[in-house]
């Protein structure tokens, strides 16, 4: 059996194993990624991706690419509404416009565009900056001790069986990951409570859509729950079942159970409000509504990422969102332990902090399942809803990786009013950097990023020695009129917290690590003593 060697071994290769792969390839890491099927999405699913994902797309230069591949799928900018029917004339609105009161919060837009739209651009972009994909392999097995990971790849056919030995191994093999069930990771959170379906169909709704841009359609029929979305051109889409009504009254939420062609003909009649389009049934997939996650993101050296960590229902469409931010979170963590620069413990802060972020998001999902689609579930312990903005833009980290000196329990900042944190994305300010319009967020990426008040130059001086003193990629800016990142409106002080003389460290993932809203007798002192406690030197 011959044997590969790789500092990391990706498994699962959809939206999360991929944009894992795509990030540290961008970052410079070596890795080889396995997939059991041949192929990328060949169902639709995610299509509904958030700000901050589109800013993770952006950082990793991809958003132009996006957004061209998203503009072929979908109009942008659509409502998602509530109705009895598409036929129905009441309508409600949960969002007119998907973008609506965002716009100002990021140099990127909420997008519209399915898996089988954006995995091949993931895929493509990360095969070009070095990554190597296996389709049709699957990991079979892994052991790791205190120097690596041991895994057997065998190819779909089975005649081709390797080893590869790996110093981590990720997990993006989805809600039935067989690497979280060999680490013995128990899943935390509620369960499954509903066994859903998703039913790909072709029928000519033109007529019914009109000119209405819709995005999603939650369907709250007598009859059935669930929600459409609908192709660009108006001939096909898919009806998610969640629940039905049977003739005697009683909530049937194990829909997958019973399921046929006729049945679901059936259904997407009723939820289409009109039984003279012709409907043909394409597909019928089965998936389980279920708020769960991990009880621990990491097995020392194996790391779980996307469905593999959390599950929640679609409702808010988070799932993949929240599964991009975890390959974010992780992608430089391993860079950066990987090349000496941090020590490993950097990598532990990556259970800590997604593993409380996620969990919001799913509860955040579980909330809205219950409020949009079946109020019959438990709401004694159910999370009060918290503003969708929030819960993409605002969750603030907290571990040994962000310096803050607040002890409070507050799950999210508002992004409207952001405040620059320790712990919270760095917030968007629209600057100018070498004479043409940029975000702040467009000096993020590769290493830690100082920017410093108007009146802030003695904290760039310092942060040039500490990162030839510590060897590490540590870029600085004063942010003002005349600085080197403009800020014409000069606030940066206030939107970051620093007052004009005051600075914040940020990590290459867009994170606050820690802010100081003052000026400082010893700035490369204090500076050198934080940076070697977020790097844990
Ligand atoms: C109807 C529906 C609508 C949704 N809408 C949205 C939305 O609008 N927005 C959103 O953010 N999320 C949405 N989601 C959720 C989203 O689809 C998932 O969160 C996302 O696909 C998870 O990606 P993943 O890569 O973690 O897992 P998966 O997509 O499940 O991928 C795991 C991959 O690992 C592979 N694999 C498994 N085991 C092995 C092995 N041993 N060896 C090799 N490969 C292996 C599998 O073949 C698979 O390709 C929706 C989900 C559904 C069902």
């Amino acid at each position: 059996m011959t044997q590969r060697q790789v500092p990391v071994l990706v498994v699962g290769g959809s939206l999360v194993g991929l944009s894992t792969s795509l990030l540290l390839a961008t970052a410079g890491v070596p890795h080889l990624l396995v997939e059991r099927h041949r192929g990328t999405a060949v169902h639709p699913r995610a299509a509904s991706f958030h700000q901050r994902t589109m800013e993770i797309f952006r950082s990793a230069g991809i958003q132009e690419e996006v957004d061209t591949a998203a503009e072929k799928e979908f109009r942008q900018n659509g409502a998602i509404v509530s109705v009895e029917s598409l036929a129905a004339e009441d309508v409600t609105f949960f969002f007119r416009n998907f973008n609506e009161g965002v716009e100002h919060l990021s140099p990127t837009q909420r997008r519209f565009i399915t898996q089988i739209g954006l995995e091949p651009v993931l895929r493509r972009v990360a095969e070009e900056r070095g990554a190597r994909h296996l389709y049709g392999t699957e990991l079979v097995g892994f052991e790791q001790d205190d120097e690596g990971v041991t895994s057997v790849i065998r190819s779909r056919n089975g005649d081709i069986e390797e080893t590869v030995r790996s110093d981590y191994l990720v997990a993006a093999d989805g809600a039935h990951s067989k690497v979280r069930e060999l680490s013995g990771i128990e899943l935390a959170g509620r369960g499954t409570f509903a066994d859903c379906v998703t039913i790909y169909f072709r029928a000519d709704m033109r007529e019914l859509i009109g000119d209405r841009n819709l995005s999603v359609v939650y369907v709250n029929h007598p009859e059935l729950l669930g929600f459409f979305r609908f192709s660009i051109t108006g001939d096909s889409g898919f009806l998610a079942v969640f629940s039905t009504t049977e003739a005697d009254g009683t909530r049937n939420t194990h829909v997958a159970a019973d399921m046929d062609t006729a049945r679901a003909e059936a259904l997407v009649r009723k939820a289409l409000g009109r039984s003279d389009i012709p409907v043909e049934i394409e597909s019928v997939q089965r998936w389980s509504a279920a708020a769960s996650w991990a009880s621990r993101f990491q097995d020392r050296r194996v790391l779980l990422a996307g469905d593999a960590a959390h599950v929640m229902p679609p409702t808010g469409g988070f799932g993949g969102n929240t599964g991009v931010a975890d390959a974010h979170n992780l992608a430089w963590k391993l860079a950066m332990v990987l090349e000496g620069t941090a020590g490993s413990p950097l990598l532990d802060t990556y259970d800590v902090e997604r593993r409380s972020v996620s969990s919001l998001s799913v509860e955040q999902a579980y909330t809205r399942y219950v409020l949009r689609v079946d109020p019959s579930l438990p709401r004694d312990d159910m999370a009060a809803p918290l503003d969708d903005a929030s819960i993409e833009l605002g969750p603030i980290y907290r571990s040994a990786a962000v310096l803050d000196d607040r002890d409070d329990d507050v799950p999210v900042v508002d992004p409207r009013d952001p405040g620059g944190r320790p712990g919270t994305r760095a917030p968007h300010l629209a600057v100018e950097l070498h004479g043409a319009p940029a975000s702040i967020l467009d000096v993020f990426a590769r290493g830690f990023v100082l920017l410093a008040g108007p009146a802030g130059q003695a904290w760039c001086d310092a942060a040039g020695r500490v990162a030839e003193d510590l060897d590490v990629p540590f870029v600085a800016h004063r942010v003002a009129a005349d600085g080197s990142l403009v800020d014409r409106a000069q606030s940066f002080p206030k939107t970051f917290g620093t007052g004009d003389e005051g600075a914040v460290v940020v990590r290459p993932d867009g994170v606050v690590a820690w802010r100081s809203a003052a000026s400082s007798a010893n700035p490369r002192t204090d500076l050198e003593q934080n940076m070697h406690r977020v790097l844990f030197r």
